[in-house]
């Protein structure tokens, strides 16, 4: 198993306003007493990426993006490029997540694109792959999840860090999770297909899991072997429930 620290991620998706930036304030001074071996990140909604990070400069804990599009400027109303991600004081951006695949009929291959844009614009990407109830049911759950990490992660990663989210579309904000068997199972196809595709950096990538992560399962989730962290929805928005994850990294 890789020995890079373990990284907590909060997605906010699409909650919060200037009121959660104090949820922010709460966790970094928490971390500031007694701190994590996590490396940590939240990532908020774009409007308050750059308020987030200017409120937690002097803390550990990072800032990302949710999403980004593949361009870096240009007559796309309502984007945000990389680029303007990391001019707002970001330092990471999630792509890939099941809610863009399938609310937004992302594809593998437009995936990889925004993964190049992370890069060109100095942003470690964290690429989501997981595969639906339905695939499943059907057995096909190291297929799909193999599929996409070969198709979703280009070349020129190699050498520059990034990480890979494996969420279960079917464990996203349900309150399902599969057993530590089935995660251990992904997490170790995902290695070996990222040592195939990219060396040594596939080797060291943080693997996490996403997908109902709660204080109560994090621990067990996160001894799981190749779990090099945690992507958390819902439970990322109180400070006390993403401290609780975080203070379950042992
Ligand atoms: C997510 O959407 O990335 C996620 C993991 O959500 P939740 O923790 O709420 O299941």
């Amino acid at each position: 198993m890789s020995s890079v620290r373990k990284m907590i991620v909060g997605n906010w998706k699409m909650n919060g306003g200037s009121a959660a930036l104090n949820e922010a304030r709460v966790l970094a001074s928490e971390l500031a007493q007694t701190p994590s071996r996590a490396r940590v990140a939240i990532c908020p909604p774009a409007t308050l990426v750059h308020r987030l990070a200017t409120t937690l400069e002097d803390s550990p804990v990072e800032v990302g993006g949710q999403d980004c599009r593949a361009e870096a400027a240009g007559a796309y109303t309502g984007c945000v490029s990389a680029e303007m991600m990391a001019d707002a004081g970001a330092s990471l951006v999630i792509v890939g997540h099941s809610e863009r695949r399938a609310g937004f009929r992302e594809d593998d291959a437009l995936i990889c694109r925004k993964v190049e844009a992370a890069v060109r614009a100095g942003l470690e990407p964290i690429v989501c792959v997981g595969e639906t109830l339905e695939e499943r049911e059907a057995g096909q759950a190291l297929e799909v999840v193999g599929r996409q990490v070969r198709q979703s992660l280009p070349k020129s990663l190699s050498g520059r860090p990034f990480a890979v989210a494996y969420e279960p579309v079917w464990a996203i904000g349900t309150g399902h999770t599969p057993t530590l068997e089935q995660i251990a199972e992904i997490h170790g196809e995902i290695r070996t297909i990222l040592r195939e595709t990219h060396g040594e950096a596939g080797g060291r990538a943080p693997i996490l899991y996403g997908g109902s992560v709660k204080p109560d399962n994090a621990r067990d989730i996160l001894s799981t072997a190749e779990v090099g962290g945690a992507l958390v929805g819902g439970a990322s928005l109180k400070a006390q429930d993403f401290l609780g994850i975080i203070r379950a990294v042992g």
